[in-house]
């Protein structure tokens, strides 16, 4: 470890005004503590914000759920409204990372946690992530985990986080606060795809602070489930993910949202698939249709080729389960 300066912000105003010179926001700590352990991050100043009243989970006057930034993983997994109005987030949340861990880490912490990929934790290798203009060493290296959908030259790596991949199928919304104000911007803008600068992961401006996620209201009944493919059964990333959820009235299905993970450079929304389901009765040819779009655009790297067949398994698999057979 190096040194580096540590403070506590009793309030919003003085996080932010940490912030703004500079600081970074730590509260879980479950991964920006081990990468300044491997210096793979070097912040000189970090800003302990686990005080600040961001724990909260509300269902909002339209009808939606808004997760506060500092809710823990496992308070979220298990709360109430979660659990019944949207098994998938809980699903998600409860098959990732260890059972510690969700005890420590924050949904906010969640959607900013950095790659796996073993290359840029390795600080002797080339890295665009880690340091711009470096090169990629998974490009030519061993990429069986790496992503095949909106990959870049620059960088081929996945994001890690399960409940974002359902935060991405709902459509959720994410809420900042900065130097300018309050704003809230889709879940889908927020993460950013790598282009041609990797080393920039999330539209954050300069200061800004997640306060929260808010799952928009969703048509009732709504079922879903979060399913998870990985290498070991537990304390595991995902190789695929698949988070479904389908509104169905009638015998007819009203309105479908589907998105993968372990596929992409962010949380991978599948507007083919949802809009193959839409209007249509639940049927297994149905399911096997549609999630044979799952993988449209795909450009595999030389060990993940599986990862095309998986990803259209997957998805099938989960919309089976979510939606049934008849
Ligand atoms: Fe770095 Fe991305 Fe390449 Fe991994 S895939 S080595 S994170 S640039």
């Amino acid at each position: 470890m190096y040194p580096f300066s540590f403070t506590k912000a009793a309030d919003t105003r003085e996080a932010l005004t940490a912030g703004r010179r500079g600081g970074r926001y730590i509260a879980g700590g479950t991964t920006l503590v081990d990468l300044m352990r491997e210096t793979v991050e070097r912040p000189e100043t970090l800003v302990d914000i686990s005080d600040l009243p961001l724990r909260e989970v509300t269902v909002t006057e339209r009808g939606g759920l808004r997760i506060g930034a500092l809710v823990r993983m496992a308070e979220a997994a298990a709360h109430s409204k979660v659990r019944t109005l949207y098994p998938v987030i809980s699903q998600a949340l409860e098959l990732s990372a260890s059972a510690q861990l969700r005890n420590m880490a924050t949904i906010g912490g969640n959607i900013m946690q950095r790659t796996r990929c073993t290359y840029f934790r390795d600080v002797t290798a080339a890295c665009n992530k880690r340091e711009p203009g470096s090169g990629c060493a998974a490009r030519e290296g061993f990429n069986r985990t790496h992503a095949i959908l909106g990959t870049s030259d620059e960088c081929v790596a996945t994001h890690p986080s399960d409940v974002a991949v359902a935060f991405a199928a709902l459509e959720a919304h994410v809420h900042l606060l900065g130097p300018d104000g309050a704003r809230s911007i889709p879940f889908a803008d927020f993460l950013l795809r790598p282009g041609s600068t990797p080393d920039r992961e999330q539209a954050l401006r300069e200061g800004e602070l997640i306060t929260g996620v808010e799952i928009p209201a969703q048509p009732r009944p709504l079922q879903s489930g979060y399913l998870k493919v990985r290498d070991r059964q537990s304390y595991e990333f995902a190789l695929i993910s698949a988070a479904v959820a389908l509104h169905v009235r009638g015998g007819v299905i009203r309105e479908a949202k589907v998105a993968a993970g372990g596929v992409g450079t962010v949380p991978w929304k599948l507007p083919a698939v949802e809009k193959h389901l839409v209007g249509e009765r639940p049927s297994q040819s149905l399911w096997a249709e549609a999630a044979k779009q799952a993988a449209d655009g795909a450009r595999p790297l030389e060990h993940n080729r599986f990862k095309v067949e998986l990803l259209q398994r997957t998805v099938e698999r989960q919309l089976r389960i979510v939606g049934g057979t008849k």
